[in-house]
């Protein structure tokens, strides 16, 4: 394939130093450190030679026992569901209330079918800044609402068979004129703006705010106070993330933390030479200090994105080379934009279509669908589930509430996530470990349970593909992986 991007060449020892494999002591170092921060009692980490790395029990788990609670490294929120459901865009919990999650929906279907509607403007005006996510201008979830996206099941159903709400009903939803009998059953976190002062990130709480500012944010926002360089062609990544393939948004959240965190050791770093320090140093990249910043993203199993996408279906075979060159173009231009908003000197070779082909790469053989149950669908079971006169009495108020969301009541928070432990979980068609979400589990974060008893000194292995299928179904699907299964059922029922 021909080259296309010239910092690949440019910075090509860089480059290399930053694919290189981490050693098994750097795996042992950095799982040992980050499962510190996580619940995950009795799991080890360990890189044995020929299947790469894989967590083991480091004691014994009963059926049903929680295995691992996994914080993401990043993710994100599918752009349609963001009609949805509004969640927190650290970690994911859903906020405002019952009310504001539903009117909000209604409000922003309403925007996206009729675009500069006069009552829209009017009724923008009425809704408090902090209830709006969307611009009435020119939104990137507009465009979305119209066109369908890239997203199948979480969005919303089609309008038929639902019965509208007035305009009227919709505003006191949002602005808290109308409460829900019982919603206060459900409380949900206040609804805590960006610090940055963009409209399209809000939080649960400062912490979460403050954080992401700090992590990622910063440089992605596109309020006031950004430190993106443009944020014109941040808006325009976004939209071709949007339109195209929504992982280039977690590849640009991995990108902004390793700038982030490499400016901050910078800072520490200069701060400790002191006076030593000479005048050019401070524009010249430091490439133990970049590498450290990389670590998290340098411990995920990597290939370069155009080679490791599973050929589709509907295109030939012979064209395969043709069609390997088209994601790859596409990954071009997606780094252009992304570059044309948060490009850093110091940091130019993360840059490059090598280390981007890479992250997405990592990302489509690693991530895990991110999923977090609505209050709503809670709220409207709980009504259902009154005794009789009271449920008579709240469903004159909820009935038409209902009604006009058909049922899109259930439609769940879905986005897209890397979790560093669990993508070291080997794939098993016999799985004795899965991820499900508890009752309890109300944010983003992975939670792993075992399936069945675990012993001390066992992997623990989740299912990567429906491990139900016919051996030779099995087989495909994980041929998108990489790999052929060699699990104890596979070596059963293969040839
Ligand atoms: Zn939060
Ligand atoms: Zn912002
Ligand atoms: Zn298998």
């Amino acid at each position: 394939m021909k080259t296309i991007c010239p910092i690949d060449s440019q910075f090509a020892d860089v480059i290399s130093a930053l694919l290189k494999p981490p050693s098994p002591l750097e795996v042992q170092e950095y799982f040992d450190q980050l499962k510190s921060t996580r619940q995950c009692r009795g799991l080890k980490v360990q890189q044995n030679g020929e299947y790469g790395k894989g967590v083991y029990a480091d004691l014994d788990f009963e059926e049903g026992d929680l295995v691992l609670k996994d914080q993401m490294l990043v993710g994100a929120q599918h752009s349609l569901n963001k009609i949805d459901c509004l969640v927190c865009s650290f970690c994911f919990r859903f906020i405002g209330s019952i009310e504001l999650q539903i009117g909000r929906k209604f409000y922003l279907q309403d925007l996206g079918v009729s675009t500069n509607n006069d009552w829209d403007k009017q009724t923008f005006q009425h809704i408090p800044e902090d209830c709006c996510q969307i611009d009435s201008s020119d939104s990137e979830d507009n465009s979305m609402a119209e066109d369908g996206g890239n997203m199948g099941e979480c969005a919303s159903s089609s309008s038929k068979d639902k019965i509208p709400l007035p305009k009227e009903a919709v505003e006191s939803l949002m602005n808290g004129a109308l409460v829900l009998p019982n919603s206060k059953q459900f409380p949900l976190p206040a609804v805590t703006s960006c610090l940055g002062g963009c409209r399209e990130a809000y939080y649960c709480s400062k912490l979460c705010a403050e954080a992401d500012w700090d992590l990622f944010h910063s440089l992605l926002c596109t309020g006031e106070r950004s430190k993106s360089l443009c944020k014109e062609a941040l808006s325009k990544f976004t939209q071709h993330a949007n339109e195209t393939n929504d992982i280039f948004l977690l590849a640009a959240k991995a990108i902004s933390f390793t700038i982030l965190k490499y400016r901050k050791l910078k800072a520490i770093h200069l701060e400790e030479q002191g006076k030593y320090a000479i005048a050019n140093v401070l524009d010249n990249c430091d490439l133990s200090l970049l590498l450290e910043a990389w670590k998290p993203v340098s411990m995920g199993y990597k290939r370069r994105w155009w080679d490791c996408i599973a050929l589709p279906d509907d295109v030939d075979c012979h064209d395969e080379a043709a069609f390997r060159m088209q994601i790859k173009e596409l990954a071009f231009t997606s780094l252009q934009l992304l570059k044309a908003a948060i490009f850093d000197k110091e940091c130019e070779s993360l840059f490059s279509l090598e280390i981007y082909g890479h992250i997405i790469g990592m990302f489509e053989l690693n991530n895990l669908d991110l999923v977090v149950a609505s209050p709503v669908e809670d709220y409207f079971l709980y009504i259902d589930d009154l005794p009789y006169s009271e449920k008579k009495e709240a469903e004159e108020v909820t009935r038409p509430v209902l009604d006009a969301l058909g049922d899109d009541y259930s439609v769940c928070c879905q986005g897209t996530a890397f979790f560093p432990l669990q993508s070291c979980m080997n794939h098993s068609c016999h799985p004795n470990a899965k991820a499900f979400k508890r009752e309890e589990d109300r944010d983003g974060q992975a939670t792993i349970i075992a399936l069945r008893p675990i012993c001390k000194g066992e992997e623990v292995t989740i299912s990567y593909i429906d491990e139900d299928l016919p051996f030779e179904e099995r087989q495909a699907l994980l041929a998108d992986y990489g790999f052929r299964c060699r699990c104890p059922k596979c070596l059963e029922e293969g040839p």
